[in-house]
């Protein structure tokens, strides 16, 4: 019996665990895959105040620290977000084979068991509690749980048993293929961002720099738009570019683009992270989110132990609290997402183009949409209430 077990040890599931067991709740961690942390589905970039929030930096975890960005439109029009533009807002390029471990430890150090290479197959809601059924090497046994929290990542089996969340639609995904190359010869100081119809439907191709000429080099293509698979899509990137070097890793994975769902609970049940659709709807970052919403999670779960409330109604505290910190944005980069899928190449070389050696204050999305108004007030005029 415990107060929580958490279902998925990646940087959600174990910032639940950790949060939890560190107010003193007796917690179980369960992760299906054998070592946490790998494969790694991710291009492992994040801001450094989206970090630093939660964590001391300890280089062992960070590959790469980035100065600035270069998003290209389709026509190879460039726009430069630079460090000396940005102010301090620049970000790092994780290695989340060691981070989400990192996290994982942290949450043992403060007292949460941890069980690798064991699957949550099926849960029962019962007497007030939770019977998680849990798999490892063919032997199958029950747990008792107060709160089960779900982050078990996209199409979540523990939100869509529990009815939080459904299937997520073809427009709701995005489909993405990377590859980790070495041997390149590019500028490390930049995250690099391609646009276009061509090149990644309705999503984008990515270079994120990893240090000593590796990077991760992936693309997110929207099933709904893509004509064919994404790694063909990311093939035909790396020819584009000439981008030349070596793979010696290939990872195919999804991300949720959803926005913003209504509550991320029901009795004795949370979800958090990717689970959840916390991942931002126009760039699919999601580190950020997932680590909030596990503290968040991790948080209520305590309070709710300490009053013995295990009720949808009670746990709806957490669904204020991630609110509060990322909802409005999920709200507006999902508008901004499905604005974007309307505009044709010729729209964004024009929109790239006229902001193209601008002087960009901050990186990030709020930031280019804020100079885009001003160069076009009556193209987004729908978006000026969210941005403005
Ligand atoms: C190609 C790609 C590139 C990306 N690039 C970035 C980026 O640069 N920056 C960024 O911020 N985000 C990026 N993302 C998104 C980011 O990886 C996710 O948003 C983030 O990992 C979400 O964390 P999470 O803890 O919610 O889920 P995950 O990290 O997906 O963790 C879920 C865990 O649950 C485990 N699990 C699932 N089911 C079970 C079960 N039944 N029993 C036990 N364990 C289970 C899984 O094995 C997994 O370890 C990218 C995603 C992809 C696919």
């Amino acid at each position: 019996m415990y107060d929580v077990v958490v279902i998925g040890a990646g940087p959600a599931g174990s910032m639940a665990a950790k949060t939890a067991a560190e107010l003193g709740l007796n917690v179980l961690l369960v992760e299906k895959r054998q070592e946490i942390g790998t494969p790694v589905r991710c291009a492992e970039g994040i801001s450094k105040e989206n970090i630093e929030r939660f964590f001391e930096i300890d280089k062992k975890w960070i590959a790469a620290e980035v100065t600035g960005a270069k998003i290209y439109a389709p026509d190879k029009t460039e726009v430069v977000m630079s460090e000396e533009m940005a102010g301090n807002e620049v970000g790092y390029v994780l290695e989340r084979k060691i981070f989400d471990r990192h996290i994982a430890r942290l949450a043992a150090k403060a007292g949460a068991e941890v069980y690798v290479k064991t699957t949550a197959v099926d849960f029962e809601r019962k007497d007030g509690k939770v019977k998680v059924r849990l798999r490892r090497l063919g032997e199958d046994w029950e747990v008792e749980a107060k709160i089960l929290i779900g982050a078990d990542g996209v199409e979540s089996k523990v939100g869509r048993r529990a009815g939080i969340i459904k299937t997520l639609r073809m427009n709701e995904v995005e489909s993405c293929a990377q590859y980790l190359m070495t041997g390149l010869d590019i500028d490390e100081r930049y995250t690099y961002f391609y646009l276009g119809r061509e090149v990644a439907p309705g999503g984008y191709a990515w270079i994120f720099p990893k240090g000593n000429g590796s990077a991760n080099v992936g693309i997110g293509v929207l099933p709904k738009m893509a004509k064919k698979p994404a790694k063909e899509y990311l093939d035909a990137f790396i020819e584009r570019e000439r981008i030349e070097g070596k793979i010696v890793e290939f990872v195919a994975g999804a991300v949720p683009v959803y926005g913003e769902i209504e509550t991320a609970v029901a009795d004795n049940i949370m979800l958090a992270g990717d689970a959840a659709y916390h991942a931002d709807p126009i760039t699919g970052g999601g580190i950020a989110n997932a680590l909030s919403a596990g503290y968040y999670a991790g948080k209520v779960a305590a309070e709710a132990v300490e009053k013995n409330n295990f009720s949808a109604e009670f746990l709806r505290r957490y669904d204020n609290l991630w609110k509060n910190d990322f909802g409005k944005k999920l709200r507006r980069n999902k508008k901004l997402q499905e604005k974007f899928l309307e505009m044709s190449d010729e729209t964004i070389n024009k929109l790239a183009a006229s902001i193209s050696g601008k002087n960009l204050k901050e990186m990030s999305v709020r930031a280019i949409v804020a100079e885009l108004l001003k160069a076009h007030p009556k193209l987004l005029l729908d978006l000026k209430d969210l941005f403005m």
